[in-house]
């Protein structure tokens, strides 16, 4: 299941500014502590939120079962942020549809999102390079490295179908997330990087919303990103935006209010 996207080279003729190495499989995890319980969800809970649905893929007309999650019952946990951790459960392993006949993966509400040339590119460079790029086959249920892969796979097609740098960002982003909730701090540093650059990009030339991201939430990620770069000055400046702000809600105040404080004390430190 893994590896698939391991061979990917600029000579396949992908228009990919991002380096090809991070679609490989990747993964740094730490050893579990030993006192770390996780919290599980049982197999009836589990049966509970998900479900299959058919679909039909819009670039080579094949169906298949996708995976959905009843959002409904998620139980949340916290706020990391802006990331919504639940409880026994990451929903974030199905956010991609992706077609296992063709390869072609998309957010689950751009699935379908696609125009006649899009489709056309997306056929010619799927099936060119259908060796390189063969795609698995996926139980029902995902884990975290399977919604990772998944994450790449949109992430290669999003750069073949030329969708919006907000689009882009927000794939680096989730993917960054994934890894986040994995544990693997060297991958969410690198697609966190990545994140940046592109969501950087689309604050410059793209309208908000963006991606449907309000300013305000993009100044977030953009001063997030900047302190985990170490670039405690862009940080601050974005932040200061935020906690001007009389229009925003407490909730994105306090939060901005956290980060600075977090950035302060590691200044004194
Ligand atoms: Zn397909």
């Amino acid at each position: 299941m893994y590896g698939l996207l391991d061979n990917l080279t600029p000579e396949l003729g992908f228009e990919i500014d991002l380096p090809f190495e991070i679609f490989a499989t990747s993964f740094n995890l730490p050893e579990p502590a030993a006192d770390e319980e996780e919290e599980e969800i049982s197999a009836e809970g589990l049966a509970a939120l998900l479900y299959t649905k058919e679909a039909e893929c819009p670039v080579c007309r094949a169906k298949f079962n996708n995976t959905l999650v009843r959002e409904s019952k998620l139980r949340l946990s916290h706020m990391d942020e802006l990331r919504p951790v639940y409880r026994g459960f990451e929903p974030l392993c199905y956010g991609i549809t992706m077609c296992t006949t063709c390869g072609y993966a998309a957010f689950k509400d751009r699935f379908d999102v696609i125009s006649d040339r899009q489709r056309e590119t997306l056929l010619q460079h799927l099936r060119i390079n259908y060796a390189n790029f063969m795609p698995a086959s996926y139980p029902m249920e995902l884990d975290e490295k399977m919604g990772i892969e998944r994450f790449k796979y949109a992430l290669l097609t999003a750069y073949i179908k030329k969708v919006s740098l907000g689009e882009k960002a927000m794939l680096l982003t989730k993917t960054a997330w994934l890894y986040k909730a994995m544990g693997d701090e060297v991958n969410t540093s690198l697609f966190s990087k990545y994140a940046n650059d592109v969501w950087t990009q689309a604050y410059q030339s793209e309208r908000f919303p963006i991606f449907g991201l309000s300013e305000a939430t993009v100044h977030f990620l953009l001063a997030r990103f900047a302190f985990d770069l170490g670039d405690h000055g862009t940080s601050l400046r974005f932040l200061s935006q935020i906690i001007v702000d009389q229009n925003l809600s407490t909730r994105m105040r306090d939060m901005a209010r956290d980060l600075k404080e977090q950035i302060n004390q590691t200044r004194t430190e």
